[in-house]
């Protein structure tokens, strides 16, 4: 095992929260200088033993914060399982338990098992009977391993459910309850969730012992470091639309995410045609395919990785340099975890969102739920028609929508433009198909 080689120098700010010196010489071997906001927050709150629901997304430091706490809270001598963590994904699992591996690595002898579906039960089972203090693992297979009677939770301390909307999503909240009720009323349970619909607000009260609860949804995603745009773009238009782009950006690495699986596939195909190197990730491939396409993006072997939601959901790939939504996500929620695959770990990052005419609605509604703004990018674009197309927008809201926060800036905008003395022409004309070529036709003729 390793031999810890602690020196001190000045109390970081991890060392201020009380954590333990093996945890703090591998969190600075992981490279983390200081907390991240719900670590701050969370770390000292879990130290006291009380329940916490948080809200916060991939990208916040999520995992650490729980992971820390759950490692210095193993008891090393006892070989039972006493940490559960909950995640909706393969490929989450993994990646929690690569990260609680690396912040346990100078606790010799800790033990933990990632378990999930797709893969082989026998070698998950053989793991789990060697012992393990913590266990990663998706419900699914979870349930699998209790029924088949390797896996106890009856000594279980601390309970996590991680990403806990995706697996109300995903359809998993009967294995989640029927999971929870194995562990000892006395554990210490915590909730991440990015979003908090009224199923996990009833999971918490329901299962959960007056439990703190902190937001850090906001800092969560790193938004102010990610450049934000979308393109209007006819339907047919798109595919010739994101290759401009391609050659335009000239991305290190990027994320492009579609609605569909089949698009994925396609898309993945024509790029590949056009010269542009991909790889391809969504549901419906093999385990062992997934975990390749994951590692040669990872690698840096491909630049492209072409995804669908659920596969890319909580992937954490340093150096991510763009995400392009070619398809506007389904589920408004998922803007923000697209979006969050870059700008990783204090770096910038390009989202650009493919918009076709009929999905505007929807896409500026989807900004508005999840209170993010998304500024509009067109190649030429002059700076009169960037006015003219704000003020557009403006006059869609009604009356009452046009006094949320979300809009606030565009208002400040236009006074201030107003009070330059600037005209502003009142726009009626909505995005149909034709109606942009209309009114440049128009301008033209003038
Ligand atoms: P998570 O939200 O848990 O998915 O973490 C997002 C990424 O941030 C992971 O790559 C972590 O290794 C990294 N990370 C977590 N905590 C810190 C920290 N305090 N400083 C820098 N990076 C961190």
């Amino acid at each position: 095992m390793y031999e810890l080689k602690y020196e001190k120098n000045e109390a970081s700010e991890f060392e201020r929260l009380g954590l333990k010196k093996e945890s703090i010489a591998a969190i600075k071997e992981m490279g983390f200088s200081t907390p991240t906001p719900i670590q701050r927050d969370a770390i000292p709150i879990l130290a006291q033993g009380v329940d916490l629901v948080a809200q916060a997304q991939t990208g916040s430091g999520k995992t650490a914060a729980f992971g820390i706490h759950i490692v210095e809270k193993i008891k090393l001598n006892d070989q039972s399982v006493q940490a559960i963590i909950l995640v909706p994904t393969r490929e989450l699992a993994v990646q929690v338990s690569n990260e609680i591996k690396k912040i346990a690595k100078y606790y010799n002898g800790f033990s933990i098992a990632t378990i999930y579906g797709g893969a082989s039960i026998n070698v998950q089972t053989d793991i789990l009977k060697k012992g393990a203090h913590v266990v990663v693992g998706t419900p699914g297979r979870v349930i699998d391993m209790i029924k088949r009677g390797v896996l106890k939770l009856n000594k279980v301390e601390t309970l996590v459910l991680d990403e806990a909307d995706r697996m109300l999503d995903m359809g998993f909240m009967d294995d989640v309850e029927f999971i929870i009720e194995q562990t000892p009323r006395t554990r210490q349970t915590l909730l991440f969730s990015a979003t908090m619909p009224d199923e996990i607000k009833r999971l918490a009260s329901k299962y959960m012992n007056h439990p703190e609860s902190i937001n850090v949804s906001t800092d969560a995603v790193p938004i102010d470091k990610i450049n934000q745009s979308y393109i209007v773009v006819d339907k047919k238009e798109k595919l010739n639309a994101l290759i401009r782009i391609l050659d335009k950006e000239k991305p290190r690495l990027c994320i492009i995410f579609t609605k569909t699986k089949f698009w994925a596939d396609r898309l993945g195909s024509i790029l590949a045609r056009k010269g542009k190197r991909n790889i391809v990730l969504h549901g419906d491939l093999s385990q062992s395919k997934r975990d390749k396409a994951i590692g040669m993006f990872k690698q840096k072997h491909v630049p492209i990785l072409v995804a669908t939601d659920i596969a890319a959901r909580g992937l954490d790939i340093s150096g991510v340099t763009h995400v392009i939504n070619y398809d506007i996500p389904m589920d408004p929620n998922n803007y923000a975890h697209r979006i969050g695959r870059t700008a990783r770990a204090g770096k910038e990052g390009r989202a650009i969102t493919l918009v076709t005419p009929e999905e505007m609605h929807d896409f500026k509604m989807m900004q508005r739920n999840v209170g993010i703004f998304v500024k509009e990018e067109r190649e030429g674009m002059i700076e009169a028609d960037k006015e003219a197309e704000a003020e557009k927008e403006y006059d869609e809201y009604s009356l009452e929508e046009k006094f949320t926060a979300f809009d606030l800036h565009r208002i400040k905008k236009e006074e201030a433009g107003r009070r330059q003395g600037h005209h502003y022409k009142p726009h009626v004309q909505s995005h149909t198909r034709y109606g942009r070529k209309k009114r440049f036709a128009k301008k033209g003729k003038k």
